[in-house]
Order: C-alpha cells, then sequence, then structure tokens
C-alpha cells in the first residue's frame, strides 16, 4: 500500500511534496517521511510517526529547500510503525522510498550485513538502500545500478531512488506496484496515484510492469527490464481532485453513505435508455464476445467480494447464467480449471488491489474468452489492463470502508446481468423489470437514509458489545458479510456473518444474551425458512435484532427488537439493506471514539499482496 511522491524541479518541492503525501494518505497512515537535497547538495530528511499532519508540522518548524526530494506515506508491513522503520531510507548518498514486499529481504540483509552495511530499520525496504549504494560503486549511472539491483530483488516495489551527488535526477521502477509519471514544464514529479499530483499537472505517462524511469526536470527516459528505452504513451488526464470537503459531514464515510443516491443515479446515467440497458463503453465488438459467454468467473477482495458473491445470485437465478465467486488472493495461487467460454470479472474500487490485479494477470494465459473490470478508478491499472471495463461512478471514495463504492459496483452488476438478458434473448420481462428496479432505486435509498436516526439510537446498544453475528438467506447472506466487515473494520467490534441455515451446525453455540444477532430479513420467498433461524435463535435467549419490511409480522419485545424499513422492489433488495448496515457500524464508531475514515491497520488501496 503506502503512497509515494516524488519531484524534480526548479523552484522549492517541499510543500509539493506534503500536500501529494495529504492526497495519498488513504494508502497508508501510521507514519510519513521525506527526504530532500538541501541548496548544499545535502539530504534532509524529517520521518514522524502517525498522520501527514504530524510530518507536515514539523516540517514547517525546520525551513527546508530544496528542489529535488522523494517522499512516503507508509502502510507497515515489516517493522512497527515507528520513526526509525518510516521511509526514506537512506545509505550513505541514496534515499529510497518504497512500496511494497521484498520477499528475500532477510537473506539480502545477512550478505550486506557481511558487507559491513549498517541497518537502521527492522523494514524489508532498507534493503534496498544499501543494494544500490553497492551496486552504484560498480555502475557508470543510477539508472544501471538500480538495473542490477532488481535482478536480484524478490517480491512487489514501486520504489523512488535518488543519488545526492546526482541532485538532478530521480530513478522510479515498477513492479507490482504502481506508478505515475507527472509531466511539468520545467519540473516532473512521480507518485502511487495521479490524484497527488493534480496541483501541478494534468499529463501523465503510466509505467508498465517492469518499467524503469529516469526522471530529471526537463527529461524523461523509459526503460523496460531489459534496460532498452522504450516509448509510453501521455496522456491528459480530465481527473479532478474534489474530496476536500466534508461539507455538512463530520466525516467522509458519513458523506459518501449520504452521496448513494447521487452514486447510483450517476452510475445508471446514460445507461439506460427507453427502458433498454446500454453499456455503450464496452463497444460492439463486445456484444459478440458476451454473446458466447457461458460462465462468469469473478474475482475480488474484501468488500468487491461481497458485491461478487451478491451478483452470482441474481446471474444464475434471472439469467441461469452459472458463475463463481472467489478471493483474489486465493485465485492466483491455486490452478483454476477454466470451464469453457467463461468470461472472468473483476472488481475493485481502486483498481489497483495487488492480489485482483496479480489473478487477471494470471486470467490472460489460462483460457478465458476474455476479462471485464468493473472499478471506480478509470484511470487505475485493472481498466487499463482489461479487455472490457465498465466504471462505476460513485465520485471518489476516501473514507476506507467502503460504502457508495459497493453499491454502485452491485447497481453496475445489475445493468450487466440485464444486457446478458437481453444479448442472450432472454424474456424480455427481466430486463425491464431490472431497469425499472434500478430507475427507482435512488429515490428508495433517499428515503431510507432520513431513517438514519432510528439507526443511531440502535447503535447505543451496540457499543457495549464486544461480538456481533450477522445472518441472511439468499441474495441477502452476502449483505450480512458486509455488515459484519463494515463493523469489523470501524468499530473494531468482532463481527461475524453467516447464511441463517448455518447456524445450527457450529455457531448456536455462541448464542447467548450478550450476543447480539442481526437479522436481514426482507420479504421474499425465504421469509418462512429465516422465521424458523430467528425462532431457534430466541429459544436460546439470544439477543435479536431484525431489519425487515413492514409487511412481515415481526413482534417488538425485550429479546427482538424490529427495524421496519421501507418498500423495496425485491431485484434491489441486497443494496438496499446494505444501507442501515453502513450507518450502524458509522454509529456504533462514533460512539466509540475510533477514527472513522482511516480506522486502524487498514489503508484503503491494498496494492501489497
Ligand atoms: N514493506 C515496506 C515497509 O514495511 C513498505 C510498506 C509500504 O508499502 O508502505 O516499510
Amino acid at each position: 500500500m503506502c503512497g509515494i511522491i516524488g519531484a524534480v524541479a526548479q523552484r522549492d518541492i517541499t510543500e509539493i511534496l506534503i500536500e501529494g503525501l495529504r492526497r495519498l494518505e488513504y494508502r497508508g497512515y501510521d507514519s510519513a517521511g521525506l527526504t530532500i537535497i538541501d541548496d548544499k547538495g545535502e539530504f534532509q530528511r524529517i520521518r514522524r510517526v502517525g498522520k501527514v499532519y504530524e510530518l507536515s508540522s514539523a516540517t514547517e518548524c525546520k525551513s527546508l529547500h530544496g528542489i529535488i526530494g522523494i517522499a512516503h506515506t507508509r502502510w507497515a508491513t515489516h517493522g512497527e510503525p515507528t520513526e526509525y522503520n518510516a521511509h526514506p531510507h537512506l545509505s550513505n548518498y541514496i534515499a529510497i522510498a518504497h512500496n511494497g514486499i521484498i520477499e528475500n529481504a532477510e537473506s539480502l540483509r545477512q550478505q550486506l550485513i557481511a558487507k559491513n552495511y549498517h541497518f537502521t530499520s527492522e523494514t524489508d525496504s532498507e534493503v534496498i538502500a544499501h543494494m544500490v549504494h553497492d551496486k552504484c560503486q560498480q555502475s557508470t549511472t543510477l539508472v544501471k545500478a538500480v538495473i542490477k539491483v532488481l535482478t536480484l530483488l524478490q517480491g512487489t516495489y514501486g520504489t523512488v531512488i535518488i543519488d545526492r551527488r546526482q541532485p538532478d535526477i530521480i530513478v522510479a521502477v515498477r513492479s507490482g506496484s504502481p506508478l505515475v509519471i507527472g509531466l511539468g514544464i520545467g519540473e516532473n514529479f512521480i507518485a502511487s496515484d495521479p490524484l497527488a499530483l493534480l496541483p501541478v499537472t494534468h499529463r501523465f505517462i503510466y509505467l508498465e510492469e517492469g518499467d524503469i524511469a529516469e526522471i530529471s526536470s526537463r527529461k524523461v527516459t523509459i526503460f523496460n527490464k531489459q534496460g532498452i528505452p522504450v516509448i509510453r504513451n501521455t496522456i491528459e488526464t480530465t481527473l479532478h481532485y474534489d474530496a476536500g470537503d466534508k461539507g455538512e459531514y463530520r466525516h467522509y464515510m458519513q458523506k459518501e453513505i449520504y452521496q448513494q443516491p447521487t452514486a447510483i443515479k450517476n452510475t445508471l446515467e446514460k445507461r439506460i435508455k427507453h427502458e433498454h440497458v446500454e453499456l455503450s463503453e464496452l463497444g460492439h465488438e463486445a456484444e459478440q464476445l458476451l454473446k458466447r459467454v457461458e460462465h462468469i468467473q469473478i474475482v475480488a477482495c474484501g468488500t468487491s467480494y461481497n458485491a461478487g458473491l451478491v451478483s452470482r445470485y441474481w446471474f444464475e437465478s434471472l439469467i441461469g447464467l452459472s458463475c463463481d465467486v472467489e478471493i483474489a488472493s486465493e485465485f492466483r495461487y491455486r490452478k483454476p480449471v477454466v470451464r469453457k467460454n467463461s468470461l472472468f470479472i473483476s472488481l475493485s474500487q481502486s483498481g489497483e488491489t495487488a492480489d485482483t490485479l496479480a489473478a487477471l494477470r494470471i486470467s490472460k494465459n489460462i483460457g478465458y474468452l476474455g476479462s471485464l473490470a468493473i472499478c471506480n478508478v478509470s484511470s487505475s491499472s485493472l481498466i487499463r489492463e482489461s479487455d472490457l471495463s465498465i466504471i462505476t461512478k460513485a465520485g471518489v471514495e476516501i473514507g476506507v470502508a467502503s460504502t457508495k463504492a459497493f453499491t454502485t459496483q452491485l447497481t453496475v452488476l445489475l445493468l450487466l446481468v440485464a444486457k446478458f438478458s437481453q444479448l442472450n434473448n432472454r424474456p424480455v420481462s427481466i430486463e425491464y423489470e431490472i431497469v425499472q428496479a434500478l430507475q427507482k432505486l435512488p429515490n428508495r435509498i433517499e428515503h431510507l437514509l432520513s431513517f438514519g436516526n432510528v439507526i443511531e439510537n440502535l447503535a447505543k446498544e451496540f457499543s457495549e458489545k464486544n461480538h456481533a453475528l450477522f445472518l441472511g438467506r439468499g441474495s441477502h447472506y452476502p449483505i450480512a458479510m458486509e455488515g459484519a466487515l463494515k463493523l469489523k473494520e470501524i468499530s473494531y467490534i468482532h463481527a461475524e456473518a453467516y447464511a441463517a441455515g448455518e447456524l445450527k451446525h457450529g455457531p448456536i453455540a455462541l448464542i447467548d444474551s450478550n450476543m447480539p444477532v442481526i437479522v436481514i430479513a426482507p420479504n421474499n420467498k425465504l421469509i418462512e425458512k429465516l422465521k424458523s433461524n430467528i425462532e431457534e435463535i430466541r429459544a436460546r435467549g439470544g439477543l435479536l435484532y431484525i431489519f425487515t419490511d413492514k409487511n412481515n409480522e415481526f413482534i417488538n419485545s425485550d429479546s427482538m427488537k424490529i427495524i421496519h424499513l421501507p418498500y423495496i422492489e425485491t431485484l434491489t433488495s441486497p443494496i438496499f439493506y446494505t444501507i442501515p448496515l453502513q450507518l450502524l457500524s458509522y454509529y456504533v464508531a462514533l460512539i466509540k471514539g475510533t477514527d472513522v475514515d482511516q480506522p486502524r491497520n487498514l489503508a484503503k488501496s491494498v496494492t501489497v499482496e
């Protein structure tokens, strides 16, 4: 994870680095640091534990000035979040910042110690600094030294390197962790995400896997792994950074929950015409490919994985298209047997999730018809590397716990089901009903959000709990999973989700009057089955919270709280029932006083495996 930024210019770059780090903070926030080469050609390094503002206050106290520098916000993989583990790391005249994991760091460390290198951190990254220094002694340029080092590293890295003997060049390498070059006039930049560089440029070059770049203020040269110069396209972006303002909200997560009606409306916009789904971004040729699809393999992580699980119910029950869903970190390390005419679908908010990207790359050589990415960031690696893509139009999501990205992923997946239905001449009523339900959804959610205070009151009862169970059936079982994940992520309450019918096979042993059990109980054909499961819990003294439809006959009692939700169409009910669970975890976290937008140990974009 982590965020990297580097700048080489003809003006002071300190504030550019700090502002870049602020914008990259979603990628990691346990510590941050920067190193610049000052006017005397010396390194000035400042590192701080905690958020970027700790670092920015520290830099304000020292009057730093330099025209070249690198900076990093860390998400620790090796070594605690301390000042001495924070990046950049130094080795004599070399400074580096690294995103990723060096898997053979321990053996490299031993070799470097044998050469008298002295380590000052517990990180895997520090080996890179010493190795570059070591190889510099046998190389004529920094790039040549770095190329030699790369042949010895195992793992993933997005790394930036400066050499104070050559204070006009940044070398950047990309393998498994994203990096983008920002082109200015008489100044150039490098960062993990273009968002970090929007204050200084809108022209970008995305590095490809294995690329090595030599960046000076006037020139950018890119080499492939073998050291041969290569040309990469320059793109002009229309991206803008609109995340700065929380508006009337206390947290980004709260703002993003309340933005969902608009986010869904935006995701539907221009994709439904005259009651028909049109996914014109897929292009005409894609239709031929989609017509051949007989099976879908979805791969994702975390919240996106839960979205994939919901869609399996839709693909299979609505249009009879078989669908498997798998966690990317598992998919990438097994040998999947690919069914005939399968489409590979990846889901990710950021499009930089390391495991999902690795799974996509593997999918290319094992016989899938093609790949389709559903993602919120149009400039992401996932989109660039997939054959087809559909963008969720959630807008920038800053809160680490995903909310609007999830519900817009589900919206896109439902549109895709309708598209398949249309292309395969399924009964027109399927597409019609999907379109009707989706068009009504933004207003239905708007109305639902006005029940926020009901959930806020409920949250008080949860804040004292250490554990919670979430139950659902059918397409609402993954919604129970998502509810449990949200509660864990931001309130640190241990929560588990079960398919309601599974409870009696073990977890029911946990039930007592201290265990809150949240049941997602919409009015659908599984409601009677769910009622039996609820009775099993009541019989054992469990404390039930039932999220349900007005028409279901549940009776409030001391041990059973009923939360009545407004009417929702069955097709979009999983999206709808997600909202109160998001609010519940938000309000519980608020009472517990946790860091809602940047919960401990988590980062927004998981770019390490
Ligand atoms: N593995 C490195 C560390 O633990 C880099 C982690 C990151 O990507 O932030 O310092």
